[in-house]
């Protein structure tokens, strides 16, 4: 298997007839890294910025927080490093930040909770643009958009950290920003979104999760958490379609991506990079290597007209037999 793995890191990923996908992974941890540069790995499409402020016992400062992405940013130089800003609510608590709500996925998380205190996302942007200075391969991710204020919002706040660098004598460059459609309403608003950004990355976690009204943690309903339901294919084809209307780029950095057949029917919708957990990146690639876009095409057109998620993993799951 390990000879396997590393015969396959160096090799393209791309289909028999030539399409080329680049497969980036999601990091937390500096482990994460390492296991990603092994598997080949060509970019981070979403580094979650929580899982270093979850290891303490305090918010970390600036200066901390500058060390800690720059660690990442140049691990990973010249590739582009997605660095997303907090996510917190919602199943991610700080042990010294409490939130006690009756519905934390409904509540205050994500960018509600940095909107709300612009003195922790103005010290996070400024330490993502600090650590990137010289490197220039940081994107900055907003996750848990709902709307086009919130994007401004975020958007004032980005900019006056970004002016501030500059005034202090950094010679930093604005990075590109991006937002996370993860919620319905930002499917139905990829176009207004796509206009205000440089890319857009779906967050197939939470738009499944409220897409079909089901905790994606529960065991009791998890048999209706079903990622090849047909509305939510619907929903992930919509929004590449909408951004390449406005000329951006679409990833997708859900769990989705890292499933070998998902990723054929995500290849053929037109996603421009699929960002998944390290552990999943050979199986993609063997799988992208062994299949032409021309049958990914067919494949999705297929599966698009089938009214239920079992239906279409059959189908999926018979080309992935056929394909050995
Ligand atoms: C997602 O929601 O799909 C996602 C990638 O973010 P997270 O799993 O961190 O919520
Ligand atoms: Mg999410």
């Amino acid at each position: 298997l390990v000879k396997g793995l590393e015969a396959l890191k160096d090799l393209p990923c791309e289909t028999t007839d030539h399409y080329r996908l680049p497969l980036w992974v999601n990091t937390g941890l500096m482990t994460d890294v390492v296991r990603s540069l092994e598997r080949g790995a060509e970019g981070v499409g979403l580094y979650r910025t929580e899982v270093p402020f979850l290891l303490r016992d305090r918010f970390p400062s600036e200066e901390e927080q500058r060390s800690i992405y720059q660690e990442q940013l140049s691990a990973f130089a010249p590739h582009t490093v997605t660095m997303r800003t907090l996510d917190i609510g919602g199943d991610k608590a700080l042990p010294y930040f409490p939130i006690e709500e009756a519905n934390p996925f409904l509540g205050w998380r994500g960018i509600r909770v940095t909107l709300d205190h612009p003195e922790i996302f103005l010290a996070q942007i400024r330490a993502m643009i600090k650590a990137s200075e010289g490197l220039d391969n940081l994107r900055i991710l907003l996750p848990m958009i709902t709307s086009v204020p919130e994007l401004e919002a975020a958007k004032v706040l980005i900019y006056r950290a970004f002016n501030e660098l500059l005034e202090e004598g950094h010679s930093v460059k604005l990075p590109p920003l991006g937002v996370m459609i993860e919620v319905p309403s930002a499917v139905y608003q990829a176009r207004e979104l796509s206009a205000r950004v440089d890319f857009l990355s779906v967050g197939s976690n939470d738009l499944t999760q409220y897409l079909l009204a089901v905790d994606r943690n529960n065991a009791r309903v998890a048999d209706v958490y079903q990622a090849y339901h047909p509305a939510v294919l619907r929903a992930l084809r919509s929004v590449v379609d909408d951004g390449h209307a406005e000329g951006v780029s679409v990833g997708i950095c859900g769990e989705l991506a890292g499933d070998p057949g998902a990723a054929i029917l995500l290849m053929a919708m037109g996603y421009d990079v699929l960002s998944m957990n390290a552990t999943n990146l050979p199986k993609v690639k063997s799988v992208i290597r062994s299949i032409s876009l021309e049958q990914a095409r067919a494949l999705l057109s297929e599966v698009m007209t089938l009214p239920d998620a079992d239906q279409i993993r059959q189908r999926v799951d018979d080309t992935l037999r056929d394909l050995g």
